[in-house]
């Protein structure tokens, strides 16, 4: 009796701390430093109102320039245990300038995603970026929606509106979701709220941030939708004579129902892209399953593989590190960017201060963000381009600098002349579940 009294407690006692350990990743803070061409920041849950205050209402950074032109929008996050889509889109929202046009970056297109982890996969729940100013550490997250919000799993999963049958725990899967539907689960209902913000926005490109495993056919690579085929084939050919790697181009399959590259550039008038790098983490041959896999990508097991002819992508003992991966997205997106506004003056989009692949790759990823100056939490600041509410993000007082007390609301003083810069002061969070 004695004994089964000391077992049970022991249990209680490693369920506390499991729970502990469970409620503080989905609760994580992830800081953003909001870069020089923020000018506003809105949330899913404004363009479609069933999805305010929910896990997947996500933050939408908006990156305005002075002069019109056209709107991109960058998703990182579909996938959270791809982490070279997030953080390139963390990249974008912390340095991009914008001198024309504009960029609309979501960070954690599938939030809810970003919270779980693979069952059976000995994930870690975490990994941390070096940065100028400490380490920044973030979710790793897993590819399906957490259970905790959208449970249980049918069945057989039609996708809507196609009816095609997918595999069922692919209801959980934002990239097998697209177009959305509007009753449908938070899944679906996360990916009408993105479509809507296409159609209202105006978005002339979507690019949609991936990693693959090296087993996996469609590998760096920009799978694009027939509409943005040339746009595809030209950044390609830039790419692997400018800007030190290869990428290929793969066209979307049209049998192939609820990806973004597809449903998006049927549903909607925006060209749709989806780039993919390559991240060992995810083969199936790999060997132990931890941060240095995750950040070097380097595997023993990975590179058997490949010796044996099993991989679409070469490997060695120098492996896959994670700011190869994300220079690879950053350069890409700038390409694409760079031809567009080339081919569309009066739609361009002019982005300046992003690193690009060699950058990155030299500096690292964390070195090439943004340092603040002082964390406060304002509920609006004042800028040159007029009001910019930021009403989803908690902002926290910075590192190393005592909360002064100034946190009221109020903008600094100078705010008017220092516009986009006044941005820099200030750390959003983005917040977990
Ligand atoms: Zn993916």
């Amino acid at each position: 009796m004695t004994r089964k009294i000391l077992i049970a407690a022991l249990g209680g006692v490693l369920a506390v701390f499991a729970g502990l350990s469970f409620y503080r990743s989905r609760h994580l803070a992830e800081p953003v430093v909001p870069g020089p061409g923020l000018t506003r920041v809105a949330t899913l849950g404004d363009y479609f109102a069933p999805i305010k205050g929910t896990i997947n209402d996500a933050n939408v950074y908006i990156l305005e320039g002075p002069e019109p032109g056209g709107t991109v929008l960058l998703l990182g996050g579909t996938h959270p245990e791809e982490p070279a889509g997030r953080l390139a889109s963390w990249i974008f929202a912390e340095n991009a300038a914008i001198s024309q046009g504009r960029l609309i970056v979501i960070l954690s297109a599938n939030r809810s995603a970003s919270t779980a982890t693979r069952v059976g996969g000995a994930y870690p729940p975490d990994f941390t970026i070096p940065t100028a100013w400490g380490g920044q550490t973030f979710r790793m997250g897993d590819r399906w929606s957490n259970p905790l919000d959208q449970w249980p799993d049918p069945e057989v999963y039609l996708h809507y509106p196609s009816r095609q049958e997918l595999a069922y725990v692919d209801i959980r899967n934002l990239n097998r979701a697209f177009p959305g539907r509007p009753d449908g689960t938070l899944t679906e209902r996360t990916c009408h709220a993105i479509t809507e913000l296409i159609r209202r926005e105006k978005v002339a490109i979507a690019i949609d941030f991936h990693e693959a495993e090296l087993q996996y056919p469609v590998i760096s690579t920009i799978v694009a939708h027939e509409k943005g085929a040339d746009l595809a084939a030209a950044a390609s050919m830039f790419i692997s004579s400018l800007e030190g790697f290869s990428i290929g181009v793969e066209n979307s399959p049209k049998a192939l129902r609820g990806l973004s590259h597809r449903e998006i550039g049927d549903a909607t008038d925006a060209i749709s892209l989806l780039l993919e790098a390559p991240e060992p983490f995810l083969d199936a041959t790999r060997g132990r399953t931890d941060r240095e896999l995750l950040l070097t990508g380097r595997d023993e097991f990975v590179v058997r593989a490949g010796r044996r002819g099993l991989l679409f992508e070469k490997i060695d003992e120098k492996g896959w590190p994670i700011d190869v991966r994300v220079g690879r997205h950053t350069s890409t997106v700038l390409q694409i960017l760079e031809i567009w506004s080339g081919d569309h003056p009066d739609r361009a989009v002019v982005v300046t201060g992003v690193p690009r692949y060699t950058e990155v790759v030299e500096k690292g990823r964390g070195r090439s963000s943004r340092t603040p100056n002082r964390w406060t939490r304002p509920s609006s600041i004042t800028s040159s381009r007029g009001k910019a509410r930021f009403r989803s993000g908690r902002l926290l007082p910075a590192p190393g600098e005592p909360d002064d007390g100034q946190d009221d609301g109020q903008p600094q003083q100078d705010a008017q002349d220092q516009g986009g810069r006044l941005f820099a002061r200030y750390r959003l969070v983005e917040r977990g579940g």
